[in-house]
């Protein structure tokens, strides 16, 4: 299972795991309980961004190999 990096304004970074199709955008930070945002992009996440099908690509590949 993956882990995201997510990023509390009042704590810092903490590390989360969500299966890949299950990724919350933000995530309760686990010392404050506020809000903890996702800290980098997933452009394969993404919809509708037609300037970047090749970034998809690469990213998809090096998703699948990192999952098996
Ligand atoms: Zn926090």
């Amino acid at each position: 299972m993956p882990t995201y990096v997510y990023r509390c304004t009042t704590c810092g970074d903490t590390e989360q795991d969500f299966p890949m199709s299950r990724k919350p955008e933000s995530v309760t930070c686990p010392d404050c309980h506020g809000t903890a945002d996702s800290a980098f992009t997933s452009p394969h996440l993404g919809a509708g961004s037609g300037t970047a099908f090749g970034v998809i690509d690469t990213t998809k590949k090096t998703a699948d190999e990192l999952t098996r």
